[in-house]
C-alpha cells in the first residue's frame, strides 16, 4: 500500500491506472477504523481493480461546539489495517492541503440536509457534500462506498451525484454491528463502560419499533412517542431524533402503510449515536436498510 498526503501526488500516482483503464473503488473515511470501515473496503476491493481509502477529519462538517479537536485519530494503526486489507492507496491529506485557501464554494442539498440529523447539526451535510465532491474530483473513482449507518448521508450523496451528474456509482453497505447490536462507530470510544452498556438501548429501540409495527400499530406519531419513551427508560440516554420516514424520499409520513425508515439520533453523555432500520411489515422480519 502507498500512503499519499497531497492532492497532486495522488493524481500523479493514479494516472497510470486510469490510463490502463483500471476501475477505481473509493472509500472516504475520517479514520479511527473499525469493522464497518473494513467492510466497505472489502466491497471496494471485491468490485474494483484499484482501491483508494481516504482518511481526512473534515473541519467543514463539524459545528463550532462539536468534537473536531478531540475526534479520535490513529493513523499508524489505520494504515496497518488498510495495508492488511489489501488497499492500494491511502490518501491522508492535511487540512492545509485539502483547503489551501478558505473554501468559498459550497455543495449543499439543503432540503434533505436540513432535517433530522441536519436539524441537530446545522451545516453538517453541506460540509459532507462539499468534501465528498472535492474527494471525488481528486480520486475520480468509478464507484464509492458509503455505510447505511449514515442513512441520511447516503440519501444526500445519491441526490447530489444525480443532480450534478457526478460520474461515480454510489454503493451503500449494510451497517456492521458489535455483538450486542450497537452499530460500530469511531465515536463509541468516547463512551465510558457504563455509557457503553447503556448504549445498547439504541439497537433495542429499533427492535422495539419492529415489534410495535408488527403488532399492528400504524399511527406514526404514536409509534415515535412510544419509541421516545422506550429510549428514556435508559436514564443515560436522551433521544434527540426519533423519526419514522419514507425510506427513499425521507419525507414525513402519518401512517405506516409500507416499508418505513426509523432514524434515531440518541445522546449518551456528550456522545451522539446514530442508527436506523428500514422496517418492512410486508416481510416477516424487520430488515436492515436496503
Ligand atoms: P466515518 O469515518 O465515520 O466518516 O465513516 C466512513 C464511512 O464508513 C461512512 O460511509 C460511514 O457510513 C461508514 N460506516 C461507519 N460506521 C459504519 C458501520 N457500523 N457499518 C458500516 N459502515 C459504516
Amino acid at each position: 500500500m502507498e500512503t499519499v498526503t497531497t492532492i497532486a501526488e495522488l493524481r500523479e500516482r493514479l494516472a497510470p491506472h486510469r490510463r490502463a483503464g483500471r476501475t477505481i473503488g473509493f472509500v472516504p473515511t475520517m479514520g479511527y477504523l473499525h469493522e464497518g470501515h473494513l467492510t466497505l473496503v472489502g466491497r471496494a476491493r471485491a468490485e474494483n481493480e484499484v482501491t483508494v481509502v481516504s482518511i481526512f477529519v473534515n473541519p467543514l462538517q463539524f459545528g463550532a461546539n462539536e468534537d473536531l479537536a478531540k475526534y479520535p485519530r490513529d493513523l499508524e494503526r489505520d494504515s496497518a489495517l488498510l495495508a492488511q486489507a489489501g488497499v492500494d492507496f491511502l490518501f491522508a491529506p492535511s487540512v492545509a492541503d485539502m483547503y489551501s485557501k478558505p473554501m468559498e464554494t459550497v455543495v449543499d442539498v439543503p432540503k434533505l440536509g436540513s432535517e433530522l440529523e441536519g436539524a441537530a447539526r446545522p451545516g453538517h451535510f453541506a460540509g459532507v457534500a462539499t468534501v465528498v465532491t472535492k474527494l471525488f474530483n481528486i480520486v475520480q473513482p468509478h464507484a464509492a462506498y458509503f455505510g447505511e449507518k449514515d442513512y441520511q448521508q447516503v440519501a444526500i450523496i445519491r441526490r447530489m451525484v444525480e443532480d450534478l451528474a457526478q460520474p461515480v456509482k454510489i454503493t451503500p453497505v449494510p451497517t456492521v454491528r458489535e455483538k450486542d447490536g450497537l452499530a460500530c462507530s469511531s465515536r463509541n470510544v468516547y463512551l465510558s463502560p457504563e455509557q457503553r452498556a447503556a448504549a445498547v438501548i439504541v439497537p433495542c429501540a429499533l427492535d422495539e419499533a419492529v415489534r410495535l409495527i408488527r403488532s399492528g400499530l400504524k399511527d406514526v406519531a404514536a409509534i415515535e412517542a412510544q419509541i421516545t419513551r422506550f429510549i428514556r427508560t435508559e436514564p443515560l440516554a436522551e433521544p434527540e431524533v426519533v423519526a419514522l420516514r419514507h425510506p427513499e424520499t425521507l419525507a414525513a409520513i402519518d401512517t405506516v402503510s409500507g416499508p418505513v425508515l426509523l432514524l434515531l439520533f440518541v445522546r449518551i453523555g456528550q456522545t451522539r449515536l446514530l442508527d436506523n432500520r428500514v422496517i418492512d411489515i410486508a416481510s416477516e422480519n424487520g430488515m436492515e436498510a436496503a
